[in-house]
Formats: structure tokens, C-alpha cells, sequence
């Protein structure tokens, strides 16, 4: 069996709650984030207070740019997209702040997320961003910040159905 350095373990992220668990996985030139919904609820369109959530504690997502199947803005998308895809627009989001808060004129971070139905029955999801090892100092309080939205909205949906 092969073994080389760049096989070694690489330092990951894990988050889970009773809602979701997330797993970050650091590749030398992107990151990526496994995502599994373990709350009822796939679509925020079973969560009727997501806009309303996210004006109140990250309203510039709503003005974030998306390429969807329909060309709809953000925030019409976000009210009927995956979670998981919600959650690609607010880390973004979250780490575009971080970056300008610590003195840099300007951020940009781009990402997709993929659904893994063929490989999964599960509702798992791949968010693939941009963000790499140089930003990885942002990348702690921007999840710390993006998993608490994330559950609050999800929170909002407990008494839905
Ligand atoms: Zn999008």
C-alpha cells in the first residue's frame, strides 16, 4: 500500500445537530462541504419564514448572485430552493464579510451545489466553493455564523405540517 505526504490527514471541520450534519472537506485548491438534511423539511418552500429570517440577520444574501435553472434572482430563488443551496449562498456571504471586515477592500467567492441522487437515495448534498486554504482564518466564524441562520431557519419550519 502506497503512502506519500500528501495522503496525510487533513484538518476538517464537523458540525451535526438533530437538523443536519455538515462535513468539511479541505482540498489543496477548494473546499467543499457534505451536506445532510436530517430535518423533515428539503425545500425552503415549506419554510415560510426564511426571507423574513434572513432580512433580519443577513440581508445582503438576498442580493446575492445565482445561476439557477430559471435565471430568477436570489430572492425569489430562495423561496423555493433546497436548504442546502441556501446555505452555499450564506457562507459565501458570511466569508465575503469576514474577509472585508478584516481590512480588504473587496471579496468575491463563488459556489455550486450539487445533489447527490444518483450515488445517494439520502438527501445529501456537495456545495463546491472557491474558498481555499488562504481563506481558511474567515472560514471558522463564517460557519459559526451561517450553521446558527441555517438552524434558526430551520427552526421557524418545527411546527410547519
Ligand atoms: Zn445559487
Amino acid at each position: 500500500m502506497g503512502y506519500h505526504l500528501s495522503s496525510m490527514p487533513q484538518p476538517s471541520w464537523n458540525y451535526s445537530s438533530p437538523n443536519l450534519t455538515l462535513t468539511t472537506k479541505l482540498n489543496r485548491n477548494l473546499i467543499r462541504f457534505h451536506f445532510t438534511m436530517l430535518h423533515p423539511v428539503v425545500n425552503t418552500k415549506d419554510l415560510p419564514q426564511t426571507t423574513k429570517l434572513l432580512k433580519k440577520h443577513c440581508p445582503s444574501v438576498l442580493s446575492t448572485k445565482c445561476n439557477n435553472a430559471l435565471n430568477l434572482p436570489f430572492k425569489e430563488e430562495v423561496k423555493a430552493t433546497e436548504v442546502a443551496h441556501l446555505f452555499e449562498h450564506i457562507i459565501l456571504q458570511q466569508m465575503c464579510q469576514e474577509q472585508i471586515k478584516e481590512g480588504y477592500y473587496s471579496a468575491e467567492f463563488s459556489g455550486r451545489t450539487i445533489w447527490e441522487t444518483a450515488a445517494h437515495p439520502l438527501r445529501i448534498f456537495t456545495i463546491e466553493t472557491s474558498i481555499t486554504r488562504f481563506h481558511l482564518p474567515f472560514l471558522r466564524p463564517a460557519l459559526k455564523k451561517s450553521l446558527a441562520l441555517i438552524e434558526l431557519i430551520l427552526d421557524s419550519g418545527q411546527n410547519q405540517s
